[in-house]
C-alpha cells in the first residue's frame, strides 16, 4: 500500500482521503488553515475560519448524482451528514413542470440539502475518525522530484517524490493535488523544470450575490419557483439548506459594472430578488450573513497534465477543482470531484504506484473519458449564457440553434413531467440521462417548440426596468 499525501482538507480532499485510507493506503492529509473544526456545525457556520475556502458561506447544493455516488462508496459519510441536519430533498418537487407528484423511481434526484459549513464539518470529523492524519496550518510550498525514465515516456520525466511544507519536506509515493480552484500546481511544476499544464480557461465569468436567511418557524416559505431561475441578465438560486435554512443568490455577469455597483446593497438585492415572480416571501427569514456575500469571476477552467502517451510528470495527480472548474450555476464541483476521487481510487487499484507512467496515464484517460463531456458541456452552458445575458443588456434577443433548443426544453419542462425528468437527470449527472434526452418523443416534441419560441418565452423584466428596480431599492 502507498504512502499518499493529499493537499487540501476541504470535501475533495477529504473524501478522497476517505477512499483511498479505506483501500489501506496511508494517507496525510496537509491543510493550510489553521483552525480545527468547531464542536458543531452550527458553531462552524458562525466562527470557523476558512479562508482557503472563500465559497464555504456562499449557496451550494450538490447534485443528485453525489449524493447517488456517496450514498453507494461512503455510506457513513452521508449517514453523519444527514444526522447533523442535512436535508434530503427531492429536487424535481419544486418545479412548476411535477404535475402528477413523484414516482417511486424519482428517488434518483434526491440530493442533501445543507449549508456547505455543515458538509464540510461532517466530512472532517468523518476522516478523523476513520483514523485519517490532517495536519492544519501545514502549506505545502511546492514538489519535490527525482527523475525517472519511464518505459512509455519520451526523454526524462521528472517525478514526484514528496512535497515542501512551511515544516519541512514530506515523502510520498503519490501526492494528490486537491487545493482547489487556486491550485498553484503550475507553478510548482515549473520550480521543478515541469512546462506547465495545458490550460484552457473561460476569458469572462459570473459572479454570486448571496445572502442566508433563516425561517421564523422552521419551515421553508410555501411558494416555491424552480431552484434557479434565469431571466435576461439575472439569475437566482433558491437553495433550501439545514435547520430551517436557505440561500438566495443573485448571478450577474462578471463584467456588469452595473448591477455590481447596486446589487452589494440589500436594498438594492432585495429589489431584484423580488422581480422574480414567487421569490418575495423568501425575503421574510431572518438574514443570517452581514450584507450581500460576493464572489466574483466564475468561470470554467481545466488543467491536463497528461496525455495518453506522454506523461509531463509523474508521482503527482490533480483532482477535482484543481483539475477542472466550472461555473458553481450548475452546481457541479461536489458531483464531479467526487466522481474524480472514484476514478483516482480505481485506477490505483488496477495500477498500484509502481509503475509511475502507467497510473498518471490510466488516471488522465479515466478523467478525460469519464468527465471530459461533463467539462464541455458546462463551458457551452457558461457561453451561452453569457452571450445571453450580454444580448440582454444590449436590449436583444440571444439566439443560437443549441440554445433555442436549450430554452425550448426547458419551456417543455414546465408542462411535460417527463421531459422534466430527462432534463434534470442530465443537468444532475444521472446514469441514462443522454438516452432519456435522446428520446424520439421528446426530441420532436423540442421540435415541435421551434418555431414558437420567441412568442414563447416568458418576456421578465427589461434590463432598464431591473435597473431601474434595483436603484431605487
Ligand atoms: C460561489 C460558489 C458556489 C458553488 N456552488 C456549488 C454547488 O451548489 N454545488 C456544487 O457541487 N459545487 C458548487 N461549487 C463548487 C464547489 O465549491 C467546489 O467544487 C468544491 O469546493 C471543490 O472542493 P475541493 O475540496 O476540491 O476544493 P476547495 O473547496 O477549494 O478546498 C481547497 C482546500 O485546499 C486548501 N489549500 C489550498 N492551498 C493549499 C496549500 N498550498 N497547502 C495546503 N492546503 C491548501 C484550502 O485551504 C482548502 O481547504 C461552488 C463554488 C463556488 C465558488
Amino acid at each position: 500500500m502507498a504512502r499518499i499525501v493529499v493537499l487540501g482538507a476541504a470535501l475533495g480532499g477529504l473524501q478522497t482521503a476517505l477512499l483511498l485510507a479505506a483501500d489501506g493506503h496511508q494517507v496525510t492529509v496537509l491543510e493550510r488553515d489553521p483552525d480545527p473544526a468547531p464542536p458543531d456545525p452550527e458553531e462552524a457556520w458562525s466562527r470557523w475560519q476558512r479562508p482557503g475556502i472563500p465559497q464555504l458561506r456562499l449557496t451550494h447544493l450538490p447534485l443528485a448524482s453525489w449524493l447517488q455516488l456517496s450514498e453507494a462508496q461512503l455510506p457513513s459519510l452521508v449517514e453523519r451528514m444527514t444526522a447533523a441536519g442535512a436535508v434530503r430533498m427531492n429536487v424535481l418537487a419544486p418545479e412548476p413542470g411535477m404535475r402528477g407528484g413523484l414516482l417511486p423511481a424519482d428517488v434518483r434526484f434526491d440530493t442533501l440539502a445543507a449549508r456547505r459549513c455543515l458538509l464540510e464539518h461532517v466530512a472532517t470529523r468523518a476522516a478523523e475518525a476513520a483514523g485519517v492524519r490532517i495536519e492544519r496550518g501545514v502549506v505545502c510550498r511546492g514538489l519535490r522530484a527525482g527523475s525517472d525514465d519511464g518505459p512509455r515516456a519520451k526523454g526524462r520525466v521528472p517525478h514526484v517524490t514528496g512535497v515542501e511544507t512551511g515544516t519541512g519536506p514530506l515523502a510520498a509515493d503519490l501526492v494528490v493535488d486537491c487545493t482547489g480552484r487556486r491550485s498553484p500546481l503550475p507553478a510548482w511544476l515549473r520550480d521543478i523544470g515541469v512546462p506547465g499544464p495545458v490550460e484552457e480557461a473561460g476569458r469572462r465569468g459570473f459572479t454570486y450575490y448571496c445572502r442566508y436567511f433563516r425561517s421564523a418557524d422552521g419551515a421553508l416559505p410555501a411558494s416555491t419557483f424552480p431552484l434557479i431561475a434565469e431571466h435576461g441578465s439575472l439569475g437566482l438560486l433558491r437553495i433550501p439548506a439545514d435547520h430551517g435554512t436557505y440561500s438566495l443568490g443573485l448571478i450577474s455577469r462578471s463584467h456588469d459594472h452595473e448591477l455590481r455597483r447596486l446589487l452589494r446593497h440589500e436594498g438594492a438585492w432585495c429589489a431584484a430578488v423580488r422581480l422574480f415572480p414567487g421569490a418575495d416571501a423568501w425575503l421574510d427569514g431572518r438574514p443570517l450573513t452581514d450584507g450581500v456575500q460576493i464572489m466574483a469571476g466564475l468561470t470554467d477552467r481545466k488543467r491536463t497534465l497528461y496525455d495518453d502517451e506522454h506523461p509531463r510528470v509523474t508521482g503527482v495527480v490533480a483532482v477535482g477543482d484543481a483539475w477542472a472548474l466550472t461555473v458553481p450555476t450548475i452546481g457541479r464541483g461536489l458531483a464531479m470531484s467526487m466522481r474524480h476521487s472514484l476514478m483516482l481510487r480505481d485506477v490505483l487499484r488496477r495500477t498500484g504506484t509502481a509503475d509511475r507512467v502507467e497510473l498518471v496515464t490510466a488516471f488522465g484517460r479515466a478523467t478525460r473519458d469519464g468527465l471530459g463531456g461533463v467539462y464541455r458541456r458546462s463551458t457551452s452552458y457558461t457561453r451561452h449564457r453569457l452571450a445571453e445575458m450580454d444580448a440582454h443588456a444590449a436590449g436583444r434577443r440571444y439566439r443560437h440553434p443549441d440554445w433555442d433548443r436549450a430554452r425550448a426544453l426547458a419551456l417543455l419542462t414546465q408542462r411535460e413531467p417527463d421531459a422534466l425528468r430527462a432534463e434534470r437527470a442530465a443537468a444532475h449527472l444521472l446514469p441514462g440521462a443522454a438516452a432519456e434526452l435522446s428520446a424520439p418523443a421528446l426530441v420532436e416534441a423540442v421540435d415541435g417548440l421551434m418555431p414558437e419560441l420567441e412568442r414563447r418565452m416568458p418576456p421578465g423584466p427589461t434590463r432598464a426596468h431591473l435597473l431601474e428596480a434595483a436603484a431605487a431599492g
